[in-house]
């Protein structure tokens, strides 16, 4: 019997589909010429620091659910207008509202004096006149986990870790498990209140905030950060072995629930417009500072990154999609609320990249991507080397805080890593401002951006975005 031709016209297109699939991504070599031209242009454009100025100044420190938050996304909604983007939008981002009115700590025995530390969000407020017990001193997390009930039943929890150090290892993310950790097993065991050194390196009184996270069940209590100057200096009178008691007065504490925004621009392309880049920053920031580098930068990084491939004369194949991300501090509110209302066409968002570590150079790619796209990541990485940018081809990028969320609904990332040096005795506190900017940084920055995001909106093939692509496996 002969094979119907409708049958084998079936079987051929099934397996073209197939080898069109597993065909190697590709950069055209025509993009490559428009991207060297794309990072001469960003090396003098000035956009960038326009946007981190103004926002840091026309609006200023950005709580998330603050009458700021609101100016903030005003103010950015006028921005994409005002620089022509295609099409403008936000999309709601609902959360518990956390405020921060006044906070106020000493020392009242045995050597009176005041203490410099700030509340961490979600952080519960002291009774009214404040709050006076004695401190049962930790070294880490793991020791307050061992501890008995009754040692700090009705106690102020301290643990005081090593002051941060990049380079010795005692790295960002090791300090900050405390501050997210610690508030909720303290006031599990009974405690009244918990004070950690501030996760960074500063040698400043400034203390540097942070979100905790109290778990389902266990009441949120007082919980604040001592500069690291206090730290050390409370580290001393315990070791001294006589009792010492605080007395804290914290006026902070969850208002409601707010809904807030995603504030959305888009640069539509020339040829498949419903697929696109995905890129942004966060448009809060912590209410010390003026959120310079936390993360106005990443913002203005990423817009005029996008406003300069606006200005070709020939649009990229796909659009590029910046996001101006809602309460990332407090939870990864906006990335989350991303991913999950775009899950279902997460194979849209061909690859994602999110600026979000200050606003000093980038000095490393790395990517999660299909095999398949690899090679096409091997180019977009050659195209950034002019820019100073190592490769670690063998590294995973899952694309920067918010995205992280997003990575893990399916979308391919791509991490453009900064030298964080500066930037971590800077964020989360009140010297993180203006003057922490310097303009020839962040246009390498807008370069990198601007660069990588044309290629990856001009390539041949996709990268791997599709639902549950990268799913993170449990640990
Ligand atoms: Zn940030």
């Amino acid at each position: 019997m002969r094979p119907s031709p409708l049958l084998a016209l079936l079987a051929f297109v099934l397996v073209a589909a197939q080898a069109a699939n597993a065909a190697p991504t590709t950069i055209p070599d025509a993009a490559l010429k428009t991207a060297a031209e794309l990072r001469e242009r960003a090396l003098a454009d000035t956009l960038a620091w326009e946007i981190t100025e103004g926002l840091t100044t026309e609006v200023g420190p950005r709580l998330a659910g603050s009458d700021a938050d609101a100016r903030a996304r005003d103010w950015m909604i006028a921005k994409f207008k005002a620089l022509g983007f295609d099409k403008v939008w936000t999309e709601p981002v609902t959360y518990p509202r956390w405020v921060r009115r006044s906070e106020h700590a000493e020392i009242v025995s045995p050597f009176p004096q005041a203490l410099a530390l700030t509340a961490l969000g979600y952080s519960a407020a002291t009774p009214e006149g404040g709050l006076r017990a004695d401190v049962v001193g930790f070294a880490s997390l793991e020791a307050l986990e061992a501890a008995a009930r009754d040692a700090i039943e009705g106690r102020i929890v301290y643990i005081g870790t090593t002051r941060m150090d990049e380079k010795a290892g005692r790295g960002y993310g090791q300090g900050s498990r405390v501050r997210t950790r610690g508030p909720s097993l303290a006031s599990g065991k009974g405690a009244a209140a918990f004070l950690l050194r501030s996760v960074g390196p500063e040698d400043t009184r400034l203390p540097h905030t942070g979100v905790t996270h109290f778990d389902d069940g266990v009441a949120p209590i007082p919980a604040a950060a001592l500069s690291n100057p206090d730290a050390d200096q409370l580290e001393r009178l315990l070791q001294r072995g006589q009792p010492v008691s605080l007395r804290l007065a914290l006026d902070c504490g969850i208002e409601g629930e707010y809904t807030g925004a995603n504030v959305i621009g888009e640069i539509r392309g020339r040829s498949k417009p419903n697929e696109y880049f995905l890129t942004g920053g966060h448009l809060d920031s912590w209410d010390l500072g003026t959120g310079a580098v936390d993360d106005a930068a990443g913002v203005a990084i990423t817009t005029a990154a996008a406003r300069l491939i606006a200005q070709l004369p020939k649009r990229p194949a796909r659009s590029i999609r910046v996001v101006a991300f809602a309460n990332e501090e407090a939870g990864l509110y906006g990335g989350k609320a991303y991913a999950e209302s775009h899950r279902r066409e997460i194979a849209r968002a061909i690859l994602g990249a999110e600026s979000d570590a200050g606003s000093d150079r980038i000095v490393k790619v790395t990517a999660t991507v299909k095999p398949e796209a690899r090679d096409a990541i091997d180019r977009i990485a050659a195209a950034l080397a002019p820019l100073g940018i190592a490769y670690d081809r063998a590294a995973p990028g899952a694309g920067g805080s918010d995205l992280s969320a997003v990575h893990a609904v399916g979308m391919a990332g791509l991490s453009l890593h900064q030298d964080t040096t500066r930037y971590f005795a800077w964020h989360h506190t009140a010297n993180d401002t203006l003057d922490k900017v310097d303009l020839e940084p962040l246009r390498q920055n807008v370069a990198a951006y601007a660069v990588a995001m044309y290629l990856a909106a001009e390539a041949k093939g996709d990268f791997g975005s599709k639902p549950g692509a990268f799913a993170q496996k449990e640990p």
